[in-house]
């Protein structure tokens, strides 16, 4: 069995390692065995931290570990490995990084993969932590990405059922389309007294199937991939004919949190 390392470094086209020694034994960061190895000494530097946490199984590191530990510093950040590719993502729907993929669409685009496929990533409000070591190999089927989103007090990596997330994703879509942060949603709607005033029987309807899922391990990951394009709001104009739509920004509420959609 491969370790998620080296799934990623494989899915990336296993880009060549120098510095690779003969050895025998397993990698100090993700434990896999191995018989060519980087010391660990090349990984080093006055600024490595997570030392005890990251470099603590043995001397070496295999070519998936150094190929990640050297892929620079706040990458690859949010990243998807699954089927034939492996991906830097973005959390923003309206990508300012156009060779990057939103999580939403690439989450769609796994979901219809075989159950069995193997996938590892990193889903993280926050590019600047060294995550990967911390994510497992988990599969389509058995689904799982190591989510870091301190706003919401979690850093774990996580389980959860793939299809649910993409539903409960579906649920968020018309409050943030109509304004609601991303914050009150993961608060409760009525939070937002304003809003929730002008939308008063759209929110209480979106309210209890928001109340429905917040429980499900799911739901962290949903907030995060969900967001909304101008077309979107476009399309709900269009749904909802004489029905006002407010953009995001302008909430009255006082609970909001920064939109951290950049990445
Ligand atoms: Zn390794």
């Amino acid at each position: 069995m491969i370790t998620a390392s080296q799934h990623i470094h494989r899915l990336a086209g296993s880009p060549d390692v120098d510095q690779a020694e003969d050895v025998s034994g397993i990698c100090a960061t993700c434990a896999a065995k191995i018989k060519q190895g980087v010391p660990i000494s090349k990984i080093e530097n006055p600024s490595f931290s997570q030392h005890s946490d990251f470099l603590r199984y043995s001397k070496y590191v295999c070519s998936g570990c150094a190929w990640l530990y050297w892929s620079g510093k706040g990458k690859p950040g949010n990243f998807i490995a699954a089927g034939e590719r492996y991906d830097q993502l973005v959390i923003s729907h309206e990508s300012v990084v156009e060779d990057k993929e939103p999580w939403h669409k690439a989450l769609l685009r796994v979901s219809d993969m075989p159950l069995e496929t193997l996938v590892s990533g990193v889903l993280t409000t926050d590019v600047k932590p060294r995550l990967w070591p911390r994510t497992k190999l988990a599969t389509v089927g058995n689904f799982g990405l190591y989510v870091h989103a301190p706003d919401y007090d979690l850093s774990a990596f996580v389980s959860f059922d793939l299809a649910e997330c993409l539903r409960i994703s579906t649920l968020m879509r018309d409050p943030l389309v109509s304004g609601y942060s991303k914050s009150s949603i993961y608060h409760g709607l009525l939070t937002d007294y304003a809003r929730s005033s002008k939308y008063l029987s759209q929110s209480f309807g979106w309210e209890t199937g928001l109340k429905a899922c917040r429980d499900n391990p799911a739901f962290i990951p949903a907030l995060l991939i969900s967001g909304v394009t101008k077309e979107d709001k476009k399309d709900v104009r269009s749904e909802r004919p004489g029905k006002p739509v407010i953009t995001a920004g302008t909430s009255g509420n006082q609970h909001s949190a920064p939109q951290l959609e950049l990445f």
